[in-house]
């Protein structure tokens, strides 16, 4: 099994994610260095160049660890033209005066193959750091040593084909219990099980709207992306966006569990059109705070239903105590506001 380690990086500013979509390209590089590291990598690139942190979208030691480095983020190792739309596979070593090692090499084969079935990029848009119009410097790169030709005749076919490497089992290395495979750090933590139950929670939580069907495809990561954003978990050290992690897992576990706290505020997000006991909650919580849906209505507009009334409501309360958020929609920042001022 291709496995990915994903390390704690601490990053200097914030990345641009990539879409899976937009990767066309793998690109292959070799740092030119025989001995170093992935936080060698990460140093460098953060501390001398001056960039957020490791370029690479993914690293391989020559024992054949492989990390997650910028991940579905885009990394800094082609140039402009090309960083935008591919990732980075860099396989530790110095190719132009070294021979490359053969488990490094079938850990290689492996890691990339992983990698097109994951972007669904073909054998032929495998391509050198050298192949890459345009750039400067590192021309050789990934070294005039690296088995090109033999390289590209492994990764061959689909890329999605598992029965022509078999030598899997045999030369490549193996890995903790502890590791996330690829597929895990990206997204597949709890299994299908697991993505229903995500699935249910970003419904109940971010009002998703998602098939509960327990397969991750986009919108289930878009949602899991929304539900990142709207509670802060992209900082350094949670999860990778997009993937619903233990960070997110946790976030998710804190928000269902105090979901009806005393104030019996509903833990989720609330905008107009939407309607039930929750909306009531949140339009009695209002009046409570004097910003009262429709003073003039029977029950001061307390109907469980978020109209045009409501939703100016939230903004009027918003605008006094949330002011940077003043948006009409309920939810976690002004639950939180709403149960200070109640
Ligand atoms: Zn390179």
């Amino acid at each position: 099994m291709t496995v990915f380690k994903t390390p704690n990086l601490s990053w200097n500013g914030s990345l641009t994610s990539l879409n899976k979509s937009d990767v066309e390209y793998i690109i292959v590089h070799h740092p030119g260095a025989e001995n170093y590291s992935l936080m060698d990598a990460h140093r460098e690139h953060r501390d001398t160049q001056g960039w957020a942190g490791i370029g690479y979208n993914y690293y391989q030691r020559k024992s054949g660890t492989r990390y997650i480095g910028r991940g579905q983020n885009q990394g800094a190792h082609a140039g402009g033209t090309y960083n935008p739309k591919s990732v980075a596979y860099c396989i530790e070593g110095n190719y132009s005066t070294e021979e490359m090692q053969k488990h490094t090499y079938e850990a290689a084969v492996e890691g990339v193959k992983e990698l097109m079935d994951f972007y669904n990029v073909p054998a032929s848009n495998v391509i050198r750091h050298s192949d890459c119009t345009g750039t400067t410097g590192q021309t050789e790169c990934p070294g005039t040593n690296y088995p090109w030709s033999q390289f590209k005749s492994d990764i061959g076919g689909s890329g999605t084909d598992s029965t022509s490497s078999g030598s899997s089992s045999s030369g490549a290395p193996r890995y903790g219990d502890d590791d996330l495979t690829f597929r895990q750090a990206h997204g597949d933590v709890w299994g299908d099980d697991g993505y229903e139950w995500l699935q249910e929670a970003l419904n109940d939580l971010v009002n998703a709207g998602l098939t509960v069907d327990g397969v991750f495809g986009q919108n289930t990561l878009d949602a899991t992306r929304d539900f990142q954003d709207m509670y802060n978990l992209s900082y350094a050290g949670a999860d990778y966006y997009g993937v619903p992690g233990p960070t997110t897992q946790a976030k998710i576990e804190e928000l269902q569990n105090g979901g009806s706290s005393s104030s019996g505020l509903p833990s989720g997000m609330l905008r107009r059109g939407d309607r039930g006991d929750g909306v009531r909650a949140v339009q009695e919580a209002l009046v409570e705070a004097n910003f009262y849906p429709d003073r003039n209505a029977s029950n001061n507009g307390v109907d469980g239903i978020y109209g045009p009334d409501t939703e100016n409501a939230v903004e009027r309360f918003q605008s006094v105590y949330l002011s940077n958020e003043v948006d009409g929609i309920y939810g976690p920042n002004t639950r939180e506001k709403l149960e200070e001022v109640m």
